[in-house]
């Protein structure tokens, strides 16, 4: 199981990385390098309030795109198991089964 699901880093005084920021991917399961680079941007914003966490920005930049392309994938995989259940209904429907046969012979 891996943590992709944002929902912040920034609370005041408390700040969330990598997995516990849910800052993996979700496309890829990847999620160390989004860890060692929100662990950089949280600690210069510690040192410095005005820090932009220009990091963590492009970070989530990146699984924007990425929960896109997902949304997308998980359509098509619901109208692909729609296409198979009607080819097998299809199948299943006698008149169908005669007229193919017709056909063949
Ligand atoms: C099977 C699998 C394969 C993966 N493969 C890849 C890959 O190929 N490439 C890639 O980039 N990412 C991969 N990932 C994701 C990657 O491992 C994580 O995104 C990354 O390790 C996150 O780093 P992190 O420091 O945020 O969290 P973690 O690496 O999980 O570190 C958190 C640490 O905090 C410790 N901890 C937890 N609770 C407490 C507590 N109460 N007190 C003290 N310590 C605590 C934990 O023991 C752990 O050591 C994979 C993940 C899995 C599960």
């Amino acid at each position: 199981m891996i943590n992709y699901d944002y929902k912040g880093h920034d609370f005041g005084n408390k700040f969330l990385i990598g997995d516990a920021a849910g800052l993996a991917s979700g496309l890829t399961g990847e999620g160390i390098y989004f860890a060692i680079k929100s662990g950089e941007d949280v600690a210069k914003k510690i040192i410095n309030k005005k820090y932009d966490c220009h990091n963590i920005k492009h970070i989530l930049e990146v699984k924007s795109f990425e929960e896109r392309i997902l949304r997308t994938l998980e359509i098509n995989r619901l109208w692909a198991k729609v296409e198979m259940e009607l080819v097998i209904l299809l199948f299943k429907i006698r008149w169908i089964e005669k007229l193919g046969a017709k056909i063949i012979d």
